[in-house]
């Protein structure tokens, strides 16, 4: 169907149903929501802006989309150790954008409202003859006092990665067409790890009381490291063959050694990267049955204020780029 739609009814149908579970977002029928902030509890907010061509393809799916919009955000929620709650939506769509694009886009974060716990609770909606471009901002609750800075790590302390790395860098380069030879399940894989991240939501809650500092990596490991290190004023010595791979990275690595550029500085995993005390090491495995997830332990923050990579002979290995930068 491409009937051509209002803003208001835009609102009414597509994303104030979406608003339900939270009394006030008033439907989305007022100026604005009105949020209480629970007893002894920190609002934690963050904002994302994702602009097709930019952060997502044009053929991307409307559902997929919206997914990436929601997690990208939900993980750096994560990363502060906040558990989601709210989010605020600004879109800018290109004139002429049809029911069923918004319909799909709706979908999609219905889906993830209910995977993930969060409720929409106002927005903008504006058209625009540039690229589709959306905003969102998505709030969390911590206990008080109880946020995980960039800026605590501490000499001495272990570094660990969540999950995989590398293959949200490696899947958007599949989807593009430049990884040459790659079976067809593995390409399917590494796609859907950049278009699906798997923030880790569950897990940074359980991180706050535990670990000295966090970032999830959003553009790259390495780059994400150094925030930390920066914020920290010190620096990290990693080991090359401890970063944990998906099969399907693996097999790239081994037919192309090169490849570990990417890992080590492609961005887009969504993982959380944190520092933590060597006593970290017996509730790392605790949390590994509890929830599921990968931890591992990639290397060691030290006084040196620069990160050195090592590979399996020792050796430092120097990467070409360091993460994505916009300017
Ligand atoms: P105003 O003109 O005061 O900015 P709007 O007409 O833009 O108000 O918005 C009306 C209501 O709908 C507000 O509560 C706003 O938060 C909500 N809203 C508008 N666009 C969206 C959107 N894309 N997603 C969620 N809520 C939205
Ligand atoms: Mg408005």
């Amino acid at each position: 169907m491409t009937r051509k739609l209002g803003e208001f009814e835009i609102i009414k149908t597509y994303f104030a149903p979406l608003s339900q579970s939270e009394k006030g977002s008033f439907n989305l029928t007022d100026d604005a929501a009105v949020i209480d902030i629970p007893d002894g509890m920190s609002m934690v907010v963050t904002t994302d802006t994702l602009v097709e061509g930019v952060h997502f393809l044009s053929d991307d799916l409307p559902e997929n989309i919206a997914k990436k919009l929601l997690r990208v955000s939900l993980s750096d929620l994560a990363a502060m150790g906040s558990v989601p709650a709210f989010y605020n939506l600004s879109i800018a769509t290109k004139i002429g954008t049809t029911s069923d694009w918004f319909r799909a886009f709706a979908g999609g974060l219905l889906a993830d409202q209910i995977q993930f716990g969060i409720t929409l609770i106002g927005g903008d909606t504006v058209a625009t003859s540039g690229p589709l471009t959306l905003s969102l901002t998505a709030m969390g609750f911590v206990a008080k006092g109880k946020a995980i800075s960039r800026g605590g790590a501490k000499l001495g302390d272990d570094i660990w990665v969540s999950g995989l790395i590398g293959d949200a860098a490696l899947g958007l380069r599949a989807a593009t067409g430049k990884l040459s030879s790659i079976s067809e399940e593995n390409k399917k894989y590494l796609i859907s790890r950049y278009t699906k991240p798997a923030p880790q939501t569950l897990l940074g809650p359980k991180l706050s009381n535990h670990v000295n500092s966090a970032i999830d990596i959003s553009d790259g490991l390495v780059g994400d490291l150094d925030h930390i290190c920066e914020t920290s004023k010190l620096g990290a010595d990693i080991q090359i063959t401890d970063i944990p791979l998906s099969r399907a990275a693996n097999i790239l690595v081994t037919e192309k050694p090169d490849y570990i550029d990417l890992i080590l500085s492609g961005g887009d995993d969504f993982e959380l990267l944190f520092t933590a005390d060597k006593s970290f090491r017996a509730v790392a495995k605790s949390l590994t049955e509890m929830l599921d997830v990968n931890l591992t332990k990639i290397g060691v923050m030290v006084c040196r204020r620069s990160i050195e990579i090592f590979d399996e002979n020792g050796n430092k290995y120097v990467i070409k780029n360091n993460g994505y930068t916009h300017f």
